[in-house]
């Protein structure tokens, strides 16, 4: 099979050792090479200029490598025909869930309080709460989501999670849809969002979904900058609504140098880095829907793209 790597962002050189240990029989182009384009089958993708992939008309998969889809969804020359498969990979996951971990705990236990405490050499006991009391809600119980929720489950937090469709999973409390929303943020002091970017979702951390939060209780958004409205979140914090934020996603990455949150004294930044794709495990990922690709079988991640993910 003819397949075409296509990346504005990834580096080829990290992906061609394994794709092409994995795939010995294929013949991998890396545009701009094409060679003849009717030939071209699948297309492996991250970031793709606009327009390629219109140009493919024997293409039977687009492989997304990144797990959120949006900017290629709002491609509108990406063909609509095609199956777009995105990336779920099982290294990230267990990446996301060690940073969800690292910031649940952080606020959990009052880090950044005993970090703010030091600076003033100040030595003054901070509450300490019992895991069962505290309770963490994910918004988006996806793959990231539950994995990261199914962990604080075991460490006996009070887990709860909001979704598009009803769920149900072991010891976690379950909230889906525009109803369930309000209930969900009301019971969460700490708010994990793990959503993918979609039409519905974008700017769905904003001044009522802040209001609807226990006063002081802590954001972390590992999902997209798109998710926040930056004035709201910014009031929330000065006005003592919202406690603490993390940040790992923006609504420009990089964030601008003089961005109010580089200095506020209750945000804490990361640069887009809660979990990266490691090609060493994503590769098996994309063998697998290849493998079924030439076999006939239902491919795996599917993007639904009335759903937006
Ligand atoms: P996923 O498996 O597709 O799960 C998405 C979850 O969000 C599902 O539970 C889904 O509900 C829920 N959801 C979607 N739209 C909703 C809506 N309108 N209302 C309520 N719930 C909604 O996604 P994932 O693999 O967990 O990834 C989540 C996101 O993480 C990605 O899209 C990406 O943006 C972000 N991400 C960030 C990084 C980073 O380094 N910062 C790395 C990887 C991924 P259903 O269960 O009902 O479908």
């Amino acid at each position: 099979m003819r397949i075409l790597f296509l990346s504005t962002t990834a580096q080829p050189e990290t992906w061609l050792g394994p794709l092409g240990a994995a795939l010995p029989d294929d013949e991998i182009m890396v545009y701009p090479e094409l060679g003849d384009p009717a030939t071209i089958e699948c297309a492996i993708v991250a970031v793709p200029p606009p327009g390629v992939l219109t140009g493919l008309p024997k293409l039977r998969l687009i492989q997304s490598l990144w797990v959120g889809v949006e900017s290629l969804l709002r491609d509108p020359t990406l063909p609509k025909d095609v199956p777009l498969a995105r990336l779920v990979d099982p290294g990230m996951t267990g990446t996301m869930t060690e940073t969800v971990l690292q910031h649940v705990l952080n606020a959990h236990r009052e880090y950044e309080g005993y970090r703010a405490q030091q600076r003033g050499g100040i030595w003054r006991h901070l509450p300490q709460v019992r895991a069962q009391d505290r309770r963490v809600g994910f918004l988006g119980l996806g793959e990231l989501g539950t994995a990261a929720a199914r962990t604080l489950v075991g460490l006996n937090f009070a887990v709860a999670g909001w979704s598009r469709r009803p769920q149900e999973l072991a010891g976690i409390a379950t909230f889906a849809g525009p109803d369930g929303l309000r209930p969900f943020l009301a019971r969460t002091d700490i708010l994990v969002c793990l959503l993918p970017l979609t039409a519905e979702t974008r700017g769905i951390i904003n001044a009522d979904t802040l209001a609807a939060l226990p006063r002081g209780a802590t954001l972390i958004n590992l999902a997209r900058g798109g998710h926040v409205v930056d004035d709201d979140l910014l009031a929330a914090l000065d006005s003592g609504q919202l406690g603490r934020a993390v940040l790992d996603v923006f609504n420009t990455e990089p964030l601008p140098p003089d961005h109010p949150y580089w200095t506020h004294p209750r945000i804490v930044i990361t640069p887009h880095v809660a979990a990266e794709t490691d090609p060493a495990t994503a590769v098996s990922q994309v063998v697998e829907n290849l493998r079924r690709l030439r076999a006939g079988e239902p491919l795996r991640n599917v993007v639904d793209r009335a759903a937006g993910y």
